[in-house]
């Protein structure tokens, strides 16, 4: 396996690995990817394999200008209403993250949908990716390079450990700007659906393009329907039980030595520090996602912190959940997600 940092000769490289059904993570700005050639059947299916992602579970396809969307989507279908939206929506958003689930051309093999005749498609705000898809086949399907329900990886690093041994080369652009995967919004039926939280908060959404229907977004419960795929009760989950907390809650919550804090802000910190009625040991692991309240910061120290938590000598995490408005959405959609992780995980790595 090559790990290499982002360079002219190593983006070459990984191109190469793509072209010949290779697979390559890389960074984007949400999380990394593990990619694969978005045309070639046997590269998309080691994905699943490596991912061990179910075949249910549909990919994203990266592309890296506008100009391809032809080659990934077939426009045809769509009304000339739906279609002005989705330009808008391009115009505003990419590169960025937003996913955008279009009817596929056929030349997107089925495998890379799950079957479904519809293909998700985004294209990222990454130098690095944008370079990597252009020199490749112009179309890369990149699920995030990590094993399926487990955490989103936001450092090279973090796919080293938990694929490195199963994939061709990692490309290491250091540590991703946003931290959290892309919207997902439907443009495919005759209303638009928001399928994900994520990246582009749905208020800014709906400012360009008016009211969205959400109620395809389902609170994560152990047991309920799903309504896109892929997007299971559990998912996103550390190696350690995580439980999450509103403000009000978490500020009420006793230390024990066998578990770890996470605070939204400093002030949930600072209030929940006076109610204990014991001074905390030295070795408390206590950290917060953003000491002001920004939830762009917060969302983007999310998986790095959880990351960092798994390694502790630890039981369990307490964590607050994010006021519920703008990227707040998706912060908490994760949370809540990665809580409902099965008990039995192993406790240690
Ligand atoms: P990721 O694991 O970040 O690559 O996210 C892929 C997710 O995007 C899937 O799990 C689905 O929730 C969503 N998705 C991808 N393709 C489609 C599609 N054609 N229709 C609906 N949702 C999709
Ligand atoms: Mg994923």
């Amino acid at each position: 396996m090559k790990f290499l940092p982002v360079s002219a000769e190593s983006l070459e490289m990984a191109a190469q690995i793509l072209i010949q059904g290779g697979l390559v993570a890389f960074p984007t700005e949400t999380v990394y990817g593990l990619g694969a050639d978005a045309f070639n059947p046997q590269a998309l299916a080691k994905v699943f394999e490596v991912k061990e992602r179910p075949a249910f579970d549909p990919l994203i396809i990266h592309i890296a200008s506008a100009e391809t969307l032809d080659k990934v989507a077939d426009l045809s279908l769509l009304s000339g209403k739906m279609r002005e939206k989705l330009f808008l929506l391009i115009k505003n958003f990419w590169a960025g993250p937003l996913s955008i689930v279009l009817p596929k051309n056929k030349n997107i093999p089925d495998i890379a949908t799950a079957g479904l005749s519809t293909a998700a498609i985004r294209m990222p705000d990454n130098e690095a990716a944008l370079k990597l898809i252009s020199i490749s086949g112009g179309a890369v399907a990149a699920p995030s390079a990590n094993p399926f329900g487990s955490l989103s990886p936001t450092k090279a690093e973090h796919v080293r450990v938990k694929l490195g041994n199963k994939i061709d080369m990692i490309l290491n652009g250091g540590q991703t700007k946003i931290g959290l995967e892309s919207t997902v919004l439907d443009l495919s039926g005759d209303k638009i659906k928001l399928l994900r939280p994520g990246g582009v908060p749905k208020e800014a959404i709906e400012k360009l393009i008016g009211p969205i229907d959400d109620t395809s977004v389902t609170e994560p419960k152990h047991s309920g329907g799903k309504t896109s795929p892929g997007q299971l009760e559990s998912h996103y989950a550390p190696k350690k039980a995580l439980s999450v907390f509103e403000r009000e809650e978490i500020i009420r919550q006793p230390f024990q030595t066998d578990g770890a804090f996470l605070f939204y802000d400093n002030s949930a910190k600072n209030e929940w520090l006076e109610t204990q009625s014991q001074r905390l040991p030295k070795t408390a692991i206590i950290k917060v996602l953003s000491e002001t309240g920004s939830a762009q910061e917060a969302a983007s120290r999310l998986f790095e912190t959880l990351h960092k938590l798994e390694y502790f000598n630890i039981t369990h995490i307490s964590a607050q959940l994010a006021p519920n408005e703008g990227l707040g959405i998706a912060i908490n959609d994760r949370l809540k997600r990665g809580s409902l992780s099965p008990a039995a995980r192993p406790a240690a790595l």
